[in-house]
């Protein structure tokens, strides 16, 4: 029961298509994993709850869940964990997905050594009582690249449950960098974060930006919240 309780709650913590990549990550050893996010964001119950989700394995004493990465003393029980075999899962405080790979480098722990990083920002959740949707305007169509297409989005008309704010609760949006050699040689030579941003795009990371606004097309939240917060 309490198994089946996690591995709800892990997959209703991300969206659908990222989810078989938060698997890949967890399933790895030899490697570190850090959940990173603005201080209050939720990314500790992230890492508890994706920490489970780990230890679902045979090997789950190799799985380490380590406190927040903040110097070079808690980056260097991380490393060796992975050169250990291991999977060190932790946390650290950064904006996004990069900026947190950067400042894990700069703590210490090799870049090559970092398997990932899911990043985690809240936005507020569209109250599920009043809410209504519309039609895109063209303005909005051109910023989400959606010119020409007929395009749903939603609001809330505000009601007493939401205290007429037309939003109830806080939805988790994820930025998932997934590491390969191609972007840790650019982060060893020491490019731009503009570059290394841009290589990790084409490498297929999500960015918040594009996370949000498919939950503002599936109903969760309102196009200006993501506008607002990524
Ligand atoms: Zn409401």
């Amino acid at each position: 029961m309490h198994l089946s309780l996690t591995r709800i709650s892990f997959s209703d913590m991300f969206a659908a298509s990222h989810i078989e990549q938060v698997e890949a990550l967890l399933s790895r050893r030899g490697a570190v994993v850090l959940f990173s996010g603005p201080d209050g964001c939720g990314k500790t119950t992230t890492l508890l709850v994706a920490g489970c989700e780990a230890m679902y394995t045979e090997d789950n004493e190799k799985v380490m869940i380590l406190g927040s990465i903040s110097d070079a003393d808690s980056a260097y029980l991380a490393a060796e964990t992975a050169r250990r075999g291991g999977l060190a899962l932790s946390v650290i405080s950064a904006d996004d997905a990069i900026e947190a790979w950067r400042l894990a480098v700069e703590y210490g722990i090799e870049s090559s050594d970092i398997a990932g990083i899911i990043a985690q920002r809240l936005l507020k959740e569209i109250c599920s009582n009043c809410i209504t949707s519309y039609t895109a305007p063209p303005d909005i169509l051109a910023r989400i690249g959606m010119v020409g297409q007929n395009v749903a989005l939603y609001r809330g008309e505000g009601c007493p449950e939401c205290e007429n704010t037309g939003f109830r609760g806080r939805l988790a949006i994820h930025e998932l960098l997934i590491l390969n050699d191609k972007l840790h040689t650019l982060m060893c030579n020491s490019a731009s974060l503009e570059t290394i941003r841009n290589a990790a795009q084409q490498s297929g990371m999500r960015t918040f930006r594009q996370g949000g606004i498919q939950r503002a097309l599936e109903g969760h939240t309102t196009i200006e919240e993501v506008f607002n917060k990524t």
